[in-house]
């Protein structure tokens, strides 16, 4: 019989050990912060019913912030310990009844969908189970001031990550067991479920499905997704408004002063169009129009960093990140030069990118043609994406 199956996100750590100063969950990897793939990755899963996040009291605002949009219940306040933590999030699917859970540490940002699928498979089968690598290193066992004391088998040796699955109320009938008795030591969910007499089995893990840990997983782990997105594209975009009255412009997100304003449907914020179009067009993903067309009464006056970010979060939908922006607008006035930077840093903001991703330029046109004339705004964009490969 199929059961719903549930997952808990564990993020209530501090993570002093990788720096920096937000704990480690909420660090920005490859344009996002390191918690939202785990969250997007059971919220969109076809198999997962429902994902319980777990945080620390002091995280809701940086929670809410990582897990915009996104398809998941509100999140429950962990404990002291990472065992506490997930009891917590035990305790709140209690009224949900899941026949299997699985919980994973919101510091793995990696695991793949097809993953998650071998654990429920695996749970469905033999009840409680670890995703597990064999050991490639020679290892051994010393004693406290490090001298070896044996070599060991290391083909009875498996390093185990998460997602940890289990019966749904086999995992909660050992963490109350736990409480009940004061343990509250254990690790990781499976060294609670062998202390609470259920038989653990193991199934085939991913290389790739590495914990960020210190500073130095953070740079390897960069390094590791560019090269896990080896699709580069290049999308360009194209728009113009024209001048009409008015007392400022909205340009690239920032309102610049001027003697007249821009006529649009919208902000008519010609460079936010110009860009989101650029990133439209390098997922060969349609137009602005065809997503906010300009028939449509709720975009009147709308502004248009909501376009942009909507582009953005189509393209990590996809598992992909902005490489670069390149913008450049093309007008005698007003000037653009004192803007440029304040104008940069908008962009990076909408598009959840570092600011060196960002290029604004502007040009006039030797008072030839309509931007000549002083008739409207140009601009012209370039986006550089780095995607995923796309499966065939
Ligand atoms: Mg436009």
């Amino acid at each position: 019989m199929a059961c719903s199956v549930a997952a808990v996100v564990v993020a209530a750590g501090r993570g002093l050990r990788a720096g920096g100063d937000i704990p480690k969950q909420y660090r920005v990897i490859g344009g996002e912060p390191v918690i939202r793939p785990s969250l997007r990755l059971y919220a969109e899963h076809a198999e997962i019913a429902a994902v319980q996040p777990v945080i620390h009291p002091d995280d809701k605002g940086l929670f809410a912030e990582a897990a915009a949009g996104l398809q998941v219940l509100p999140p429950v306040v962990g404990g002291a310990t990472r065992q506490a933590s997930v009891y917590a999030g035990l305790e709140a699917l209690v009224d949900r009844q899941p026949g299997i859970v699985l919980v994973h540490d919101a510091a793995r940002p990696f695991a793949s969908p097809a993953l998650v699928s071998r654990a429920i498979a695996a749970t469905a089968a033999t009840g409680a189970t670890v995703p597990a690598l064999p050991v490639t290193d020679t290892t051994k066992r010393v004693d406290g001031s490090g001298i070896v004391i044996e070599t060991l088998d290391r083909a009875l040796l498996r390093v185990v990550q998460t997602p940890q699955a289990f019966s749904f109320a086999a995992l909660l009938g050992a963490h109350r067991l736990a409480v009940a008795k004061g343990c509250d030591a254990f690790t990781d969910d499976a060294a609670l479920a062998e202390w609470a007499g259920l038989r653990v089995t193991t199934f085939e893990g991913e290389p790739t499905n590495v914990k960020l840990t210190v500073a130095e997983d953070f740079a390897r782990a960069a390094v590791e997704r560019a090269a896990a997105l080896p699709d580069v594209r290049a999308g360009t975009g194209f728009d113009v408004h024209a001048f009409g009255d008015g007392d400022h412009v909205t340009l690239g997100g920032i309102c610049i002063p001027h003697d007249r304003g821009l006529i649009g449907h919208s902000d008519a914020d010609v460079a936010l169009h110009a860009l989101t179009d650029a990133i439209l067009g390098a997922l060969a993903d349609g137009d602005i129009g065809a997503y906010f067309p300009p028939t449509d009464p709720q975009w009147r006056g709308a502004p248009s960093d909501r376009f942009l970010a909507f582009a953005a979060e189509r393209l990590r939908a996809r598992g992909g990140q902005i490489a670069h922006l390149d913008l450049t607008i093309i007008c005698e006035a007003p000037r653009i030069g004192t803007h440029r930077d304040a104008m940069r840093a908008r962009i990076a903001q909408i598009a959840g990118i570092a600011i060196d991703r960002v290029a604004v330029k502007a040009t006039t046109s030797e008072k030839l043609g309509f931007t000549g004339r002083r008739e409207g705004i140009a601009a012209m964009a370039t986006a550089t994406i780095r995607l995923p490969w796309a499966l065939p």
